[in-house]
């Protein structure tokens, strides 16, 4: 293992576009013919995001290995295509409890147990772990320098350059440079003051990332560099841009890439090497210059924070990037329609979707948003919750099952959604109590499904027979009903391959109705549209051709 690896850190103020930054700059080396690898270290407590609320942290993107982890291992995966592991975030909450674990079972026996070097080595272990021929990997700290909770991972981090050297390590700090009306300039004293920061800690950056609203004078840009210790060319300007696909562009003009590779001694001062970035000068024009447009109604909950759905919101600009349309979101609070009729806010939307939720608030107005696109032919899709809706709307409306409902909700005489107490992942069973803990306990990470020939679904996965889907779910449709529904019209196009677990549900006499119990959009790049997004929008586009 002689991978190079970065480190990337924020300043001034957070949400200035550093896992956006890490995943581009991922996409850029991956231009250049290098092999990548993204990482994040969360200074917050909890052990994972998967018991965070979405609405205040933002969705928890699920890897393939099962692991709940923060939103930021979305955009790398987007950007890069590399499949995020659990090997690929860390909290606070996991390194502490690996250590005190450590410490309960004598592994320190005799000594005192302290953040350095025990927590700090614990987060050095994890920074070089599971790595095998990754010619860079790029290590995201989440916080702002200065953060209390974050000081033990500026010290790991400090600790690896000085133990791999400056050949193999490079600090990249991310600020922010505000424009001051009243004197019409960019400031960047903060910039100055989050760099001092990050010196007192004892790192000096070795690339600027700076963001502003508008271009940085030459002035400012030398004025940054001398102040900071870092190299004029190595301040690098980051404007903002009108779609996120373009950021790898944009960073590859100012030179992003060319100086961290110059930085590393492996391109000469005047030289700029070869990158190939065709492909995301194409994603940018296509999101740019759409040939039409759909609206889709997505009826959930949390639909405050945009970023409690980041990956649907993406997978459905995926979907439009294959269609080479745009695609309009209508967010739509479910619990409206429990006092209104839907018709009004969704006539007039080319496709309506379901996301995945949890919780009975909001559900009944979930279920009319159902009803609403079964009858008039409006495509849907549902997933996770939006599924376990659609069955839960067939059951009542079609099979006659008038009380069905799920017992995430309550208890019910038809539990067609069900609590998953028993499953299989790979041989083994997995087994989980009503009373149990809610950290990691739900079905998660990539499960197979078999899928019915001839299906829709089947055609939309290209005649696949067998496919592979992430899942973060804890209830599961109930198959003890899967025949009284299948009376009733509803296909179950999809099973687990022990056929216990319905997967996923289709109407064959709807145009497009798909309700599917796992996450596509988790896997959905701008490079590679998942095909049920690309699906679900090019029957939108056939519906906007209707009304
Ligand atoms: N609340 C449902 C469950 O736990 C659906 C979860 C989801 O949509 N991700 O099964």
């Amino acid at each position: 293992m002689s991978a190079r690896f970065i480190f990337v850190t924020g300043g001034v103020v957070s949400s200035l576009g550093k896992g956006l930054a890490s995943a581009s700059l991922g996409a850029l080396l991956q231009a250049r013919g290098h092999k990548v690898r993204l990482r994040k270290l969360d200074p917050y407590l909890n052990v994972d995001p998967g018991t965070m609320s979405p609405y205040q942290h933002g969705e928890c993107f699920v890897t393939d290995d099962g692991a709940e982890t923060d939103l930021d291992l979305g955009h790398y995966e987007r950007f890069t295509g590399v499949s995020a592991r659990q090997s690929d975030n860390v909290t606070t909450g996991r390194i502490y409890s690996d250590v005190i674990a450590r410490e309960r079972r004598g592994d320190y026996l005799g000594g005192t147990v302290q953040v350095i070097p025990h927590v700090t080595d614990a987060i050095r272990d994890f920074v070089l772990s599971d790595l095998s021929d990754e010619e860079f990997v790029i290590c995201e700290i989440g916080g702002t320098v200065g953060d209390i909770e974050g000081l033990p991972f500026l010290e790991a981090i400090r600790q690896l350059g000085n133990e791999l050297g400056r050949a193999r390590t490079c600090y990249i700090h991310c600020t922010l440079l505000p424009y001051v009306g009243a004197a019409g300039e960019l400031k960047t004293k903060p910039t100055q003051h989050s760099v001092k920061e990050l010196l007192s800690v004892g790192i000096q950056p070795d690339i600027l990332l700076c963001r502003a609203d508008r271009d940085i004078p030459k002035n400012e840009r030398r004025k940054i560099a001398l102040f900071c210790n870092v190299k004029e060319g190595r301040v690098i300007p980051a404007l903002d841009v009108d779609t996120i696909y373009d950021v790898p562009n944009a960073y590859h003009r100012e030179g992003l890439d060319t100086e961290l590779l110059r930085y590393f001694g492996l391109l000469g001062e005047d030289d700029d090497g070869d990158v190939d970035l065709s492909r995301w000068h194409d994603i940018a024009h296509r999101v740019r210059a759409p040939e039409g447009e759909v609206t889709i109604a997505i009826v959930g909950k949390y639909t405050v924070l945009l970023d409690a759905y980041k990956s649907l919101n993406e997978a459905l600009t995926h979907g439009g990037i294959a269609n080479n349309v745009r695609v309009n979101l209508k967010w739509i609070e479910s619990e409206v329609f429990e006092s209104a009729d839907p018709a009004p806010h969704l006539e007039g939307v080319d496709g309506v979707l379901v996301p995945g939720g949890f919780g009975e608030r909001g559900s009944e107005g979930k279920i009319k948003a159902v009803t609403f696109a079964r009858e008039r032919k409006v495509p849907y899709f549902g997933i996770c919750l939006g599924m376990q809706m659609a069955v839960i709307e067939a059951a009542r409306n079609i099979a006659g099952i008038d009380h069905a409902s799920s017992t995430e909700f309550g208890p019910t005489p038809e539990p067609v959604v069900g609590l998953l107490t028993e499953w299989m992942k790979g041989n083994q069973l997995e087994k989980r109590g009503i009373t149990g803990d809610m950290g990691g306990t739900m079905r998660l990470g990539a499960y197979p499904a078999h899928l019915k020939p001839g299906s829709l679904v089947s055609q939309i996965y290209g005649g696949a027979t067998e496919i592979k889907e992430r899942h973060r779910h804890r209830y599961e449709v109930n198959a003890a009903y899967k025949d009284r529904l299948e009376q009733a019209g509803m296909v179950f196009s999809g099973m687990s391959p022990d056929g216990e677990l319905p997967e996923i549900v289709e109407f064959p006499d709807h145009p497009w109705f798909v309700g599917v119990q796992y996450h596509p959009e988790l896997k959905s790049k701008p490079f590679d549209p998942h095909p049920l997004f690309a699906s679900f929008v090019a029957a939108a586009v056939q519906q906007s051709r209707l009304v």
